[in-house]
């Protein structure tokens, strides 16, 4: 089985490399955005607040328990804690959580245009999309506004501010991010041409979903 968190070494990694993945993939600028990792049942590691998402140093990563406690590091943990504490009590199958600035979809969002996915790739990474409307950044209102969402989903959009997904791993996470912004740019570009309409096949998302639960099912049945 997979596990659903990382050890402490590994999340420290995992997020230093994201962040710069993040950061050099123009999806957020100067210090915005922020990271976490869940490192046991009832614990993450999270980016500190007010630091570049690609200049993260290991030594300033925080631990905080899922109750907000910090339990390790000095500096103090993103302005953001409590949406990513409420992406992980949400989401126990939640390893990584993002939370980004993605350009053109913070544009389409604010502009009352929804992001379609066009490609396989978005429809693959991306799979579905929730927004909440303007809630003041770092409040407890906002963290409980995207933890609600996150039943349904795994993206959601939060309007004139960004997104937060959350993911199986860091690899996943990456690339939920970078579809949704390769999305939101290609649905900027298709309304340009006129066109309003076009989206990914929807029996591409059905089949590769009838393909995922046959997985569970085949693994479930085999006692595993
Ligand atoms: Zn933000």
């Amino acid at each position: 089985m997979t596990p659903s968190h990382l050890d402490s070494a590994d999340a420290a990694d995992a997020l230093t490399r994201l962040g710069r993945r993040i950061s050099a993939a123009g999806l957020v600028v100067g210090a915005g955005g922020n990271l976490s990792v869940r490192t046991g049942p009832d614990e993450i590691l999270v980016t500190p607040s007010g630091c570049s998402l690609g200049e993260l140093d290991r030594v300033d990563l925080v631990t905080l328990g899922l109750d907000g406690q910090v339990r390790k590091g000095e500096a103090a943990p993103s302005s953001e804690s409590y949406m990513h504490l409420a992406a992980h009590r949400a989401r126990a199958d939640a390893v990584v959580a993002v939370h980004a600035h993605p350009p053109y979809a913070n544009l389409l969002a604010a502009t009352g245009h929804p992001i379609r996915l066009i490609t396989l790739d978005h429809a693959y990474y991306v799979r579905r999309l929730a927004v909440v409307a303007y809630l003041p950044s770092g409040s407890q209102e906002l963290a409980d506004a995207v933890a609600a969402r996150l039943a349904e989903v795994d993206v959601v959009l939060l309007v004139h501010h960004g997104c937060l997904l959350v993911a199986p791993g860091a690899e996943a996470a990456y690339e939920r991010v970078a579809n949704l912004e390769a999305a939101a740019t290609a649905t900027y570009r298709a309304l340009l041409l006129g066109d309003r309409t076009t989206v990914c096949p929807p029996e591409y998302l059905a089949l590769i979903e009838g393909r995922e639960a046959a997985a569970r099912a085949a693994v479930s049945g085999n006692g595993g």
